[in-house]
């Protein structure tokens, strides 16, 4: 097809033969007055007899398009009227300034090709009462059609966002020479503990008729064998558990991004803790201000967790401010949903909590030489009522303490064999953490749930679609 406009280098190439212009660059003027060729997928579309008006969306954005009867002809002019919401098209047409258009710009249709129609006797199920009724929500129904779901501008602001949130902590690690490492997701021991631990039917064995894997809570165990080799490594995962309770930050399945360094304290894994999530609220507003703004979100609030230390309180003065509130709870509980939700509504910016009471950690966690009662760990608290994105600490390193961590809490060794073996074979001091990625979006996206930010969530309920 021969064009009648110059190619701008700006226009990003899918192969030589697919020349596809973004919305986006039509609303930022990269066309005015030209004749172009756009590709996507009908948002709305109203109009008369004689005149057509059309939104079309792409990935990047939506422009109004409009069309006559006079200058179309009989044919096209129906065509246009039957291309329903969500039929994909392309439409080739003038781009026209219009201070009276949504985001200022207008394209004059001269010709249209459906591509994928819809039927009207199926007509695209997501419609605008049925946003209306969610509220900026989930209902149900939007749930049980999270696959047309996707497609609406929030849950599409949501992916981006969710997006530049894992680049950012991919670039965060890496230009620190981090090493992006990967362990299994079929594994035979529980690092969080077996509550939540999903099992899956395994090969039998002679031995072991009835064997057993389980899916991963953690890329923690697996990351310490390989911390002798690489000294500096992280991964972002999915971890799975199997949390019972329904609450807006548990999901089945979630994001796990895990790091895990040689020869560091508690204090300095926390200082990786605070420079990952101010990465990530430094790039979201690099990159996704004007998705946020859409969400209502307040960009000053982002940047004041751009900028800000976070400070670091210990269990014991959180358990006294909680008392202070006239909150029930005994020391050595660890702190639930409920109980950070209280603490960290009034916190301006994240805190650590550190030195939480060895009766409420896992053996892993390394005893605090000063005072056996406590282990060297921390939990980083989101304000605004979110509570917990990362959990972390120093690890327990020397062989005769690990063993007698496990003995005491009575876990079975065998499982842990080579867990062990990475500290009978010259262990040193190390530490790290684990974020919940689909935490961190929630929280900087303001969503009411956690399902919010992920396109297909998996709760206690739901493995559908
Ligand atoms: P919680 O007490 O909130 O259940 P946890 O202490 O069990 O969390 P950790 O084992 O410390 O969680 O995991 C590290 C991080 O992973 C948490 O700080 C959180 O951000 C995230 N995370 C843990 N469990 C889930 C889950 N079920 N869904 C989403 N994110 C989770
Ligand atoms: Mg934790």
């Amino acid at each position: 097809m021969k064009r009648d406009f110059q190619l701008p280098d700006i226009i990003r190439s899918i192969g030589e033969d697919m020349k596809t212009i973004w919305i986006s660059d039509v609303l930022n003027g990269k066309f005015d007055g030209q004749n172009i060729e756009l590709k996507g997928w009908v948002k709305r579309s109203r109009g008369s007899n004689k005149i057509r008006f059309l939104v079309l969306r792409d990935s990047t954005g939506a422009i109004q398009c409009v069309g006559k009867k006079d200058t179309l002809g009989e044919d096209a002019f129906e065509q246009l009227k039957s291309a329903l919401i969500e039929s994909s098209i392309i439409i080739n047409g003038m781009v026209n300034p219009d201070e009276r258009a949504d985001g200022g710009y207008e394209l004059v249709i001269q010709s249209v090709e459906i591509i994928g129609p819809v039927n009207p006797k199926t007509p695209f199920p997501i419609t605008e009462s049925a946003m209306a009724a969610a509220d900026g929500g989930e209902t149900e129904f939007l749930l049980d059609n999270r696959h047309l779901y996707l497609r609406t501008s929030r849950m599409t602001t949501m992916l981006k966002i969710r997006s530049s949130v894992f680049g950012a902590i991919h670039s965060y690690f890496r230009n620190q020479d981090f090493i992006e490492y990967q362990a299994p997701n079929f594994v035979a021991g529980a690092v969080e503990g077996g509550s939540t631990l999903f099992e899956v039917p395994y090969f039998p064995t002679e031995k072991n008729p009835e064997r057993k894997a389980y899916l991963t809570q953690s890329w923690q165990l697996y990351a310490e064998a390989a911390m002798p080799a690489l000294e500096r490594l992280y991964t972002i995962a999915p971890s799975f558990r199997a949390e019972k309770s329904r609450t807006r930050r548990h999901l089945t399945e979630f994001w796990h991004a895990e790091m895990e360094v040689a020869w560091a304290n508690n204090q300095e894994i926390m200082s990786y803790g605070e420079g990952v999530v101010r990465k990530i609220a430094t790039t979201l507003l690099e990159e996704r201000s004007a998705e946020l703004e859409s969400l209502d979100r307040d960009l000053e609030t982002i940047a004041r967790y751009a900028d800000s230390k976070f400070p670091r309180i210990r269990y014991d003065e959180a358990v006294e401010t909680l008392q202070g509130m006239g909150v029930e709870i005994e020391w050595g509980q660890d702190l639930d949903y409920s109980k950070e939700k209280v603490l960290t509504q009034d916190f301006d910016v994240p805190h650590f909590l550190t030195h939480y009471p060895k009766i409420a950690k896992p053996f892993y966690h390394r005893v605090d030489p000063d005072d056996e009662n406590y282990v060297l760990c921390h939990d980083l608290l989101a304000p605004e009522g979110y509570g917990e994105i990362i959990g972390g600490g120093e690890r327990t390193w020397s062989e005769e303490e690990i063993l007698a961590r496990i003995d005491e809490e009575g876990t079975p060794r065998e499982p842990y064999q080579f867990y062990i073996d990475t500290r009978t074979y010259g262990g040193v001091p190390h530490g790290g953490f684990g974020l919940g990625v689909d935490r961190v979006c929630s929280w900087l996206t303001g969503a009411d749930h956690i399902r919010e930010v992920i396109p297909f969530p998996r709760d206690s309920r739901r493995i559908t679609p």
